[in-house]
């Protein structure tokens, strides 16, 4: 990569190769969008450090004879070359917490979740800690002590976390932070604990989903680069950066390419172009994207993962205790090779530069009868013939009621796609 940082004017252009550049060779159309290796990329320090400033005027001089006045205005230009994803509400300006809001965003889980309230604490700690969290400088507060009243009336919370029926109409649903307090709910349906309704999308993922638009974050989807007009919902938004159809907030049935709605590099760019990035060296995320936890699979299958961090080592697959092997360069992808019939448990470790290591656990059991499996190549994956997806639904921001934004994870009844091997 022959930019040369030191003259005094940069290229877009070429800052744009030298970013996008080094994950080209990875694009695949079952490759979660890759970013190449994030040493290389144009720090806004380096990035403002070599941009050539007019003495007289004090503007900045881009692309030989653009001029941008002010740091703001740059650093908004350096964040449009960034791969990364996610996008922004904006109705004129970007729907956001502020610098005070976003450190305090405080919520409370109803005891009317009854036995489904563990499930939705330790969902909440894998989408607020190991999620948001440690993708950007925001912090997410629980409140015990106003789970008894956890109503949209308790104005001692920003949010509350209530369960509804809707008889599968959505699996949970959330708010912008422009929303009232009335409105600032994340409701979840009774469908979202049921795996054979989510489609095989963790809880964690779907909160994820919901506390990424309480972020302000739109889907992923609305934007053109889906092709996925029967999604559309409006055009208030911001590319915060690239496209990414891998996004936790892009749903798969519109075009999206992550099944389980896991967490990407790309969201984790994007999420801290908007609130800043944490201000400490955070663990890396870890997840296994397929085969899903219980799965039956056959006796050869690829394990693919999502990693998200700043700075990753390695990512290592274990399998029933023993290493298996070791990625370190995404899209840290594994191949299990002719695995017995019967229990296995996979653990997948990611570790950063600086030894922070964490670990996520998959069990699944290999189908015995001798028959899937085997072959080269495609033949990996076939167990996942038939995947139900959650479906969108979202009610805009022209939404006569004036209830305000309320978008839903909607199952679609019947919405079973046959994903072909590839
Ligand atoms: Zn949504």
């Amino acid at each position: 990569m022959a930019v040369v940082m030191s003259t005094r004017r940069v290229s877009a252009a070429a800052v744009a190769s030298l970013v996008f550049g080094l994950g080209a060779g990875l694009a695949g159309c079952v490759d979660p969008p890759s970013l190449g290796d994030n040493q290389h990329r144009v720090s806004w320090e380096e990035f403002r450090a070599a941009v050539y400033q007019e003495p007289d005027s004090g503007l900045f001089i881009l692309d030989w004879d653009h001029p941008i006045r002010g740091e703001a205005a740059l650093h908004a230009y350096w964040s449009r070359l960034q791969p990364g994803a996610l996008t922004i509400y904006n109705n004129g300006a970007d729907v956001a917490w502020s610098a005070a809001q976003k450190k305090n965003l405080t919520y409370c889980v109803s005891n009317g979740f009854g036995g489904n309230k563990n499930a939705v604490l330790a969902a909440m700690v894998a989408a607020t800690e190991d999620g948001w969290e440690k993708m950007a400088d925001v912090d997410f507060i629980y409140r015990p002590a106003e789970d008894g009243n956890c109503t949209a009336a308790n104005p001692n919370v920003v949010f509350d976390i209530r369960p509804v029926n809707t008889s599968g109409q959505y699996l949970a649903r959330a708010f912008f932070p422009d929303s009232p307090r009335g409105d600032r709910n994340v409701l979840v349906d009774l469908a979202a604990f049921d795996p054979q309704q989510t489609g095989g999308i963790p809880l964690a993922n779907i909160m994820a989903h919901e506390l990424g638009h309480a972020l302000g974050f739109r889907h992923e989807h609305v934007r053109p680069e889906a092709n996925a007009a029967e999604c559309y919902e409006d055009n208030q938004f911001r590319p915060v950066t690239a496209y990414d159809s891998a996004s936790v907030m892009h749903y798969p049935q519109c075009n999206g390419t992550s099944t389980p709605l896991a967490f990407t590099q790309r969201d984790r760019e994007g999420v801290a172009l908007v609130y800043g990035p944490p201000v400490v060296n955070m663990p890396p995320m870890a997840q296994v994207t397929y085969p899903g936890d219980g799965a039956t699979v056959p006796p050869t299958f690829t394990v693919e993962t999502s990693i998200v961090d700043t700075d990753v080592a390695r990512v290592e697959l274990h399998v029933d205790g023993a290493p298996y092997g070791t990625s370190t360069t995404p899209p840290y992808r594994f191949e299990v090779v002719g695995l017995a019939a019967g229990a296995h448990v996979l653990e997948l470790v990611a570790v950063d530069r600086v030894g922070q290591t964490v670990s996520t656990t998959v069990n699944v059991t290999v189908r015995s009868g001798g028959g899937g499996g085997g072959g080269g190549g495609g033949g990996t994956g076939d167990d996942r013939a038939e995947i139900i997806t959650g479906g969108c639904q979202a009610s805009g921001p022209d939404t006569p009621t004036g209830a305000g934004l309320t978008f839903g994870l909607v199952l679609l009844a019947g919405l079973i796609r046959r994903r072909r091997a590839a």
